[in-house]
């Protein structure tokens, strides 16, 4: 199965997993291996396959994936200790599957990169 295609039957229901919230536009879940004690896939409710496609038309959908990965802090009481959003891109960026996703991580000292 082309690894795109899991979010797209996660978003359809058609496999199991742990939905948070969906809307028109966007779905959140949770991640099955999770990182840190909150750690919540926010993915558009179509495919956009890296950030490298992100573009004039589509460019929306990113502004309320962060919007709904920030109602979902707070409704999981991390906001004020702080989380991360994470977008990894492509091999270097560590991407493994090839459907744009953010990660919102919390819950913990994360730690970081830099
Ligand atoms: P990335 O490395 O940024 O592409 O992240 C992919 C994420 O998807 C990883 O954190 C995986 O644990 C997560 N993942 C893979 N398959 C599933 C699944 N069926 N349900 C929820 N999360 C998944």
């Amino acid at each position: 199965m082309n690894n795109d295609l899991i979010f797209q039957k996660i978003i359809k229901k058609e496999i199991a997993s742990n939905i948070l919230y969906q809307d028109n536009i966007v779905t959140a879940f949770d991640d099955i291996h999770p990182k840190a004690p909150i750690h919540i896939l926010i993915v558009p409710n179509y495919l956009i396959k890296t950030a490298n496609d992100i573009n004039k038309k589509n460019k929306n959908i990113i502004a309320h994936m962060f919007y709904i990965a920030v109602k979902i802090a707070k409704q999981k009481n991390i906001s004020e200790d702080g989380y991360k959003i994470v977008i990894n891109c492509n091999k270097n960026g560590g991407q493994e599957i090839n459907y744009f996703h953010m990660h919102l991580l919390g819950g913990t000292k994360l730690k970081t990169l830099y």
